[in-house]
């Protein structure tokens, strides 16, 4: 499943969502989800150049950071394996007794792990530990989320496979905000792009976003839609994401893409979106991340 190309675009498709019509909106969404079962979407995107780039410089090792759940970790673990580097993992806190998921998904795609304590984290101080085992000079760092240009300008070509011209308004579910500085260096000037960022009061996110942009250009960020913060999720929430897979037939996850189809519909209900609005709704994948619910909260 896993080509050279690292993302199997083929599998990229556009599915238009009827729920807003009585409100003379159109939406669809852009389903990256669909790219792989584990690696989620939007992740593929953003690692491509940073791996161009280690494959240039002839580092052997890619190193990141991330949470015990976190997409961004599995999904390097496998495109590092991919693209024949080594990979190592600084997970944030203590080692777990059982592993999550998410890290046995990393660990069987070679993945090394370290685990520091949140302070270290907080400062992405790395281990002596790891320099004991990998030569410096061999490894390449990339930052945690893949923020940074390279990240950037991997996330850009999301839009590539599929024809989003038509589209009045694109938008996307905001951790570190690099996949929507792609979205909005590859969007036409009149698109309006908007995003919603999962975290709590993170609103260092402007300037963040602002400076992995070719070009100014105006965005929107809205706060509102956190559910209490990263991760953080309740009854309404879950019922949301069970309901929108009923009528729509696509699943989301609790972290990000189940916010962002929850602040949809009700920016829908607000009017918020000028009538005869035509939305693209970026799926960004994640829904491995669900597997850390206890089973049964999802009907997908
Ligand atoms: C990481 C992630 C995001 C956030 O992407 P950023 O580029 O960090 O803003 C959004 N959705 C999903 C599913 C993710 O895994």
């Amino acid at each position: 499943m896993m080509n050279k190309e690292l993302i199997p675009q083929q599998n990229c498709r556009i599915d238009a969502v009827n729920a807003f019509l009585k409100f003379h909106i159109e939406a669809a969404v852009l389903r990256l989800d669909l790219l792989h079962p584990v690696i989620s979407g939007n992740k593929w995107f953003k690692l491509k150049e940073y791996l161009k780039e280690a494959g240039a410089l002839n580092k052997k090792s890619i190193l990141t950071f991330g949470g015990a759940f976190s997409n961004h970790i599995v999904a390097t673990a496998a495109a590092a394996k991919q693209f024949g580097f080594n990979s190592v993992g600084l997970i944030r806190g203590e080692k777990p007794e059982k592993f999550s998921d998410t890290l046995n998904d990393a660990l069987s795609f070679g993945m090394k792990l370290f685990f520091i304590s949140r302070e270290e984290y907080k400062k992405k101080i790395i281990p002596n530990e790891v320099f004991e085992q990998y030569d410096a000079g061999s490894i390449y760092i990339i930052n945690e989320g893949g923020y940074g240009l390279k990240g950037a300008e991997g996330a850009g070509a999301i839009l590539k496979p599929v024809d989003a011209s038509g589209f009045t308004h694109i938008v996307s579910a905001v951790g570190t905000g690099t996949t929507l500085a792609g979205l909005l260096n590859a969007a036409t000037p009149s698109q309006k792009i908007t995003g919603f960022s999962v975290m709590k009061n993170n609103f260092s996110l402007q300037k963040e976003i602002e400076d992995l942009l070719i070009e100014k250009k105006e965005f929107h960020l809205i706060h509102d839609y956190h559910f209490g913060g990263y991760a953080k999720y309740n009854l309404q929430l879950i019922a949301f994401m069970n309901e929108w897979y009923r009528t729509t037939g696509i699943p989301s996850d609790f972290v990000y893409t189940g916010k962002l189809f929850f602040a949809v519909n009700d920016l829908v209900q607000k009017n918020y979106f000028p009538l005869h609005s035509k939305i693209l709704i970026i799926h960004s994948g994640g829904l491995q991340g669900n597997r850390s619910l206890p089973k049964g909260t999802l009907i997908f």
